[in-house]
């Protein structure tokens, strides 16, 4: 096909982008001989590309835009916090109301330990911003040797050094002689793959009581902070069993480390409750988020500090020798300030808990039925489907691991649906403002979708 316009020429366009561009996590010599799929423009969950194809977007943008595509009103607030202060930043004893405003609604939004914020432009930075300050806290506290930060493997925290490194995804470990020194990786509570004969529970606990033994293997008072997501995302939507995050609670507690977690995904409504701490009730000392916060209609990230780290910073003397140059930027502050102010008035958190959320799980969960398909499963609005060779058999997984679900997501972009393939998992989170028909067109697409891809492999 070519372009639908003059204005966006799709082979013009994917030409120019082959020449001149490196995308994230991609094959770049493979994307320059198949050319990008060129999105031009979005409106509530869909997009629209050069060729006016529409796609339902099932994964809101990268897991984040809460409120919909196209929202004048935030594209408002922004116009008028820029035509009055475009720019200025928050070092050296400087605010600005934009940043003002945020930290204030964040720490009414947050749990109730939660009242500083520490600004960010993404959620990579949020977790850099996480591993300087814990080591800084305990620096603080008198305790310099407490170092170490256990992270869980096929966990994800972002891109930057700290982290990749904090993340347990072995791929991007290889690129870069990655983790740095002082982190260490334990087992994913991922029941479906790796739960061998044990039920979910009984592996929930094994799971998290991995922690405790690494804290014994290293030593308590080297050990700095466990990091984990409430529900893996980028890992494969991995939701633990019940028994797992009690036990991790109780664990950081009696062994005196700090608990961060990390909400860039789970956070902002995803799960049917503000944060995916409010929804597993837990009480963590630090949480990076971005991502809905501004329901990424720009980039903004940050830190939520706890009132025990924050007084400790606070009390004692001296800088926190961190920041950048966009920490707090008003016309980031303004986006995400209009999206809350959305997602409150429009009461989206409990339409994901009382409406959509229940609606799209009936309807998802019904496709465990496929013969391809060995568990849907979903929380609030982010689920995972499963893909097997063999159904009922949990130990036998696609060999090699990944093509069946490049194939699959490939076939639901052909039917009009963005899905992403996490090896041989099929994910969706779609936007929060989803509408019912919408949730029976997403399904309707999956089901095809699966359809399609059984038929290839048969
Ligand atoms: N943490 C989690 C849980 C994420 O899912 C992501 C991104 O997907 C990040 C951190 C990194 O965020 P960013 O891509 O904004 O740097």
């Amino acid at each position: 096909m070519t372009g639908a316009s003059n204005r966006y020429p799709t082979r013009d366009l994917q030409a120019r982008d082959a020449a001149h561009h490196i995308h994230p996590f991609t094959d770049t010599g493979a994307l320059n001989r198949e050319g990008p799929r060129i999105i031009t423009s979005a409106d509530g969950a869909w997009l629209t590309d050069s060729d006016g194809k529409r796609y339902l977007d099932g994964m809101a943008g990268l897991w984040c835009c809460q409120v919909g595509h196209g929202r004048q009103e935030i594209a408002d607030a922004v116009h008028r916090q820029m035509c009055e202060l475009e720019y200025y930043n928050t070092f050296f004893k400087t605010s600005h109301p934009p940043a003002v405003a945020l930290a204030e609604k964040l720490a009414e939004l947050t749990p109730p330990q939660f009242n500083r914020v520490f600004f960010t432009s993404s959620g990579s930075e949020a977790n850099d911003t996480v591993f300087r300050m814990v080591r800084a806290y305990w620096d603080k506290m008198g305790q310099p040797e407490k170092k170490t930060i256990i992270g869980r493997w096929n966990g994800y925290h972002g891109s930057t050094l700290a982290g990749t490194s904090l993340g347990g995804m072995k791929g991007m470990h290889e690129q870069g002689d990655l983790p740095v020194p002082g982190v260490h990786h334990i087992a994913q509570p991922y029941w479906f793959g790796e739960g061998g004969d044990m039920s979910e529970e009984e592996f929930g606990l094994w799971a998290a009581r991995e922690l405790e033994r690494a804290i014994d293997e290293i030593g308590e008072d080297k050990v700095a902070a466990f990091i984990a997501e409430p529900i893996q995302g980028a890992g494969g939507v991995i939701i633990p069993p019940q028994s797992y995050w009690p036990e991790v609670s109780r664990i950081c507690k009696e062994r005196g480390i700090l608990l961060v977690v990390d909400e860039v995904i789970c956070g902002f409504g995803r799960l049917g409750t503000w944060f995916g701490s409010d929804y597993y009730g837990l009480e963590p000392d630090l949480m990076p988020i971005a991502k809905g916060l501004s329901s990424g209609y720009l980039p903004i990230g940050g830190v939520m500090v706890s009132d025990r780290v924050a007084s400790v910073f606070i009390d004692q003397a001296g800088d926190f020798h961190h920041g950048f140059t966009y920490s707090g930027h008003p016309a980031c502050c303004a986006a995400a300030l209009a999206n809350l102010e959305i997602m409150q008035r429009e009461k989206l958190v409990e339409r994901v808990a009382d409406d959509i959320g229940p609606y799209l799980q009936a309807k998802w969960t019904g496709l465990a039925d496929h013969p391809l398909v060995g568990e849907a499963r979903m929380v609030g609005l982010v689920g995972a489907l499963e893909l097997v060779p063999a159904k009922g058999d949990r130990s036998r997984a696609f060999e090699p691991a990944g093509d069946v679900g490049t194939l699959c997501r490939d076939l639901s972009f052909d039917n009009g649906l963005v899905m992403r393939a996490v090896r041989d998992s099929m994910i969706i989170s779609p936007p929060l403002v989803l509408t019912h028909e919408e949730a029976d067109l997403l399904v309707e697409r999956t089901a095809k979708t699966l359809d399609d891809t059984y038929a290839v492999l048969k």
